[in-house]
């Protein structure tokens, strides 16, 4: 999918770059994890004098081996608390930030890209993916740094104390570098796996659950079931494979870890070495060398929810490398006065995919309104969504006012168009904040107006709470007629120089219909208006009617005329009337 290119190294030089605005509490993090890592070591340092001074006892080392202790664990708290605490803060920042990028970056990405992406998938990114990315950040580098401190200063102190037996303990690192290595590679591949499978988890939950209507009425409860039982069934098989990558390279680096101690003990025991060390010395170095077993089995467990966070943010950066929308353009546009051109367009949805727009000209001076008609599937949706620069034509230009859009930048461009599709979407909020949506602390007579003119006061007045109704999951408390004239009002209250109506009035009943009719002629006066329309009773007064076929204008002139052509608009019209008759 977006996995990026990018190594390990990489990555972690990434995420380090979030860390970099909170270095402070970084700073005093690791400070708590080095007091934690000395204070830690100087148990070896302890037991030295512990031994020493059972040997020779007297009332000053009675007095200072209490407060030795007490100071040791004091100071060690105080490491623990900075460290903690400290660490926690710089990972929930950095993941929040993290969160909020890839958010804000998705709602830059072109169409393009969610065509080809599920939405079950975009949300577990900015769900399971960043808490992955949490666990390695939190969790993990507190580990790493606490224990990470602890070895090298147990390390330091073996060498300080017998730099010979160390070098011979070191002797097996290589070895344990390598299991280290190979699961860490393994836990990255499954990873990726298992985060695509949360994504296939997701997407399928909310298709089945959103859709429960045709799923009942399909019956098709069996087949949604299985499909869920596989993709978690998928999930499970590769948790499991990392289960067994981590309980088996745990023991795996432990007893390496133990062979190593053995052999350190085997030769510290030889009689020329025990000659050169106090007791003290001696059970000090096997202290220090046996307290390391501790910190390397943590550190060597992390390794799987490092590996987790490394391979989420990988496709989290991947993401993010997604080129937004394209938005060179400089121009601020004044209002439009909506002259509006479209020169030679060509377009198809992708490279291999058939042109759906072959040499589209046309030319609509301001406030005209066009009405486009034409069989499903002719390409009328995909020429107006040019308008808005959803899609970029693959040849030709558009130009607004004489410019072409992609001199004007993005959004101000889009500020001046107005678009009413079938697919009416709803916000979960109340009747009034979906009308001026996008427009916070709207005055409640602007938004009251552009109710009226779309005929959708009378039913608001009905609901409980008026404007103030909360309208529910894209709106399921309100008929497809309402949600649709709510989509007209927003529409309205937008003041939009460029008016597309998209199939905008196909749930309405012919009654609701003749009343938008009518606001409709009210609203387009003054602006330039595209009118998409499967009834052609809606489009009769257009200034201008296209009918197209198969990515073609095929014909075009007004209700009259066309009807005196008796050409492809004439036998549609025709069809219709014996429908309806
Ligand atoms: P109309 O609005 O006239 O019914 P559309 O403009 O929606 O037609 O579609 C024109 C053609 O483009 C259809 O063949 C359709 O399959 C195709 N199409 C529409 N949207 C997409 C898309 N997002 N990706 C690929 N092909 C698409
Ligand atoms: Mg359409």
């Amino acid at each position: 999918m977006t996995q990026t290119s990018m190594s390990g190294w990489s990555l972690y030089i990434r995420l380090l770059g979030y860390v970099r605005p909170y270095w402070k509490s970084f700073l005093l993090a690791v400070l708590g994890y080095g007091i934690y890592a000395a204070s830690s070591t100087a148990l070896a340092e302890m037991m030295k004098r512990l031994i020493d001074g059972i040997q020779n006892p007297d009332a000053a080392f009675r007095l200072f081996l209490p407060i030795f202790v007490v100071g040791m664990f004091a100071t060690r708290g105080a490491g623990t608390f900075l460290g903690t605490y400290f660490m926690s803060n710089v990972a929930r920042n950095v993941v929040h930030a993290l969160r909020c990028d890839v958010f804000d970056h998705m709602l830059h990405l072109p169409g393009r890209f969610f065509d080809s992406h599920s939405s079950g998938h975009l949300i577990s990114r900015v769900t399971y993916h960043v808490e992955q990315v949490t666990g390695a950040a939190s969790n993990a580098i507190t580990i790493l740094l606490r224990e990470g401190l602890f070895v090298i200063g147990l390390l330091i102190y073996l060498l300080w104390t017998n730099w010979l037996l160390t070098l011979l303990f070191l002797g097996v690192t290589p070895l344990i570098g390598g299991v280290v290595s190979y699961a860490s590679k393994r836990f990255r591949r499954i990873s990726q796996r298992i985060q695509h499978s949360m994504g296939d988890v997701t997407h399928v939950a909310s298709e089945a659950l959103s859709g429960y209507r045709v799923v009942r009425t399909h019956g098709a409860e069996d087949y949604e079931k299985r499909r869920f039982a596989n993709a978690s069934e998928y999930n499970r098989q590769q948790s499991m494979k990392e289960a067994l990558t981590k309980a088996t390279s745990t023991p795996v680096i432990q007893l390496l870890v133990a062979l190593a101690l053995a052999v350190l003990v085997w030769f510290a025991m030889s009689p020329a070495l025990m000659a050169n060390m106090t007791p003290g010395e001696f059970v000090a170095f096997i202290t220090a060398a046996s307290l390391m077993a501790k910190p390397v089995r943590q550190l060597t467990e992390i390794n799987s929810s490092i590996q987790k966070g490394i391979a989420a943010s990988g496709e989290l950066f991947g993401l993010l490398e997604e080129p937004g929308e394209p938005d060179e353009g400089t121009r601020e546009p004044p209002r439009f006065a909506g002259r509006v051109r479209f020169e030679g367009i060509r377009f198809a949805y992708g490279e291999e995919q058939p042109e759906v727009l072959k040499g589209i000209d046309l030319d609509v001076a301001p406030g005209e309104m066009v009405a486009i008609v034409g069989r499903s599937g002719s390409g009328k949706s995909t020429l107006v969504s040019l308008l808005p620069r959803f899609y970029r034509p693959t040849a030709g230009r558009i130009l607004i006012d004489g410019v072409p859009i992609e001199e004007y930048r993005l959004s101000p461009l889009r500020r001046q168009i107005a678009l009413v599709s079938q697919q009416v979407t709803l916000f979960n909020t109340s009747i009034a904040d979906n009308i001026s949506y996008g427009v916070p602390g709207a005055s409640r007579e602007a938004i009251e107006a552009a109710a009226s003119a779309a005929y959708a006061d009378e039913f608001i007045a009905r609901l409980p709470a008026g404007y103030d109704t909360v309208v529910g999951d894209n709106g399921v408390m309100l008929s497809g007629g309402q949600r649709q004239r709510l989509a007209i009002a927003r529409a309205i209250f937008k003041d939009a120089p460029i008016l597309i109506l998209d199939e905008a009035t196909s749930a309405l009943d012919t009654e609701s219909e003749r009343y938008i009719q009518r606001a409709l002629e009210r609203v387009c006066r003054d602006r330039t208006t595209f009118v998409i329309a499967h009834r052609l009773s809606t489009v009769e007064r257009a200034d201008r009617i296209l009918v197209m076929e198969q990515g073609e204008i095929v014909e075009h002139g007004s209700h009259a005329e066309l009807l005196a052509r008796d050409g492809a608009y004439a036998a549609l019209y025709r069809l219709q009337f014996q429908e309806t008759a």
